[in-house]
Parts: structure tokens; sequence; C-alpha cells
């Protein structure tokens, strides 16, 4: 059992569920922790190393030797990798976005980031968002969340975000793979977040929380 409530958000790419997170926890004044991030960091450090990403056997060997840690600023996780901290702009390029379907595959690499998160629950309240966080990272958590959004809304946010994202491509390898598949956690509530504007979505969020 995690040692401080842990709300959990999952979903598929770009339906909206970072914004959401970083709100709920702000208002609950929980740390907020994008996993996502984590793994796109060890895909950083997997290109840095000129690592061809589909190589899951290179990628594993590679990545036992990267140190991903998260201290806590401002309330949400950072992620440095080997002790050096990556910007918005590393972490959210257009070749770590092709990637890190790729290297989210390996069970290697699940195993440490999954510990490294489990290992957060002790700092304080937290809420995690990633796609596996309400089926295998605290699968016990009683305020699980899933926020879903069509495809065409989800592909448009990332291009007004000034992303080339292919989250369709993303959704099928993280939908499909061995390892933790993005599945909607037993027990979650759906949020169909196509429609509802960021206020909104939080407000659903908050309304099913018990009260603080
Ligand atoms: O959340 P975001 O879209 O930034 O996640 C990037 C990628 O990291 C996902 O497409 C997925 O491959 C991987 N990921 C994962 N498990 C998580 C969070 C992210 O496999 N808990």
């Amino acid at each position: 059992m995690p040692d401080h409530p842990v709300i959990t958000i999952d979903g598929p790419a770009a339906s909206g569920k970072s914004s959401v997170a970083r709100l709920v926890a702000q208002r609950r004044g929980a740390i907020y922790v994008n996993t996502g991030n984590m793994y796109r960091a060890m895909t950083w450090a997997v290109l840095d190393r000129q690592i061809d990403p589909a190589d899951a056997e290179a990628v594993r060997q590679a990545t036992a030797v990267v140190e991903i840690q998260s201290p806590v600023v401002a309330g949400q996780t950072v992620v440095q990798v080997n002790g050096i901290p990556l910007t918005d702009a590393d972490l959210n390029s257009d070749p770590v976005n092709r990637a890190v379907s790729h290297v989210a595959r390996v069970p290697e690499v699940r195993d440490r980031l999954v510990a490294a998160q489990r290992a957060l629950a002790a700092l304080g309240p937290l809420v995690m968002e990633g796609r596996d966080i309400g089926s295998v990272v605290f699968p016990n958590s009683p305020l699980k969340f899933y926020i879903d959004a069509s495809e065409e809304v989800r592909s448009a946010r990332r291009r007004a975000q000034g992303h080339a994202d292919q989250v369709a491509e993303r959704d099928r390898l993280d939908s499909t793979r061995k390892t933790s598949p993005l599945v909607i956690p037993q027990g979650a509530v759906v949020i169909d977040n196509s429609h509802l504007t960021l206020e909104q979505a939080v407000e659903q969020v908050l309304e099913r929380l018990p009260s603080p």
C-alpha cells in the first residue's frame, strides 16, 4: 500500500490528462507526477547514445546505466537524466515523440520506472498520470480516473501545441504491448474530455473525490 493517497489518471496520448492532473493536484495540495516525462527522459537518453529505439535488446543494455531522478520542484516532479535536468523542448521533441512508445515497451525500462513511481508515494499525496498508473503502479488506489477524447480532437490538440505527433500510432503501440498495455483500469471513472473545457473536466474529477 502507498504511504499517501494517490489519485491515478490514465488515458491515451493528448487526451488532456496532463492539464487536468496538474490542476487537480494544485487544488488538492498534492504533488503532480507526469510519468510520461520519465519514459520520455529514458528515450532522450537512448537517442543521445545513438541507440535504435526499436532494438529492444540495445535499449535494455543502454538504459541499465541510466538513472532517472524525479525531484519535486514547486509541487511537481521534474525529470533529470543522470543528474542533468531536461527541458520541455528536450522531452517533447519530434524524435522523442516518434521513439518513446518503442522504449516504453521494454519490460526492464518499465520495471525500473514503476519502482521509482511507487517510491514517490512516500513523499506525500500524489496525482499521478500515465498509461498504467491505475492498472499496474497503484492498482489498489480507490481514486482512479481514465480521461479519453476522440482521436480527431487529440490530434488537433497536438498540432495546436506545435507538435508533429502521431497519436494514433503511439496509442496502437501503447495498447498492444505485452507489458502493462494502456487499458481502462478496473474501478476507474471514465471521463470523455472531447467536448469539455479544462475547468469542466477538473470539476468532474474533484466532485468524485472525498472531501479533503
Ligand atoms: O503521457 P505522454 O504522452 O507524454 O507519454 C509518452 C509515452 O510514454 C506514451 O506514449 C507511452 O508510450 C509511455 N508511457 C507509458 N506508461 C506511462 C506513461 C507513459 O508507457 N505510465
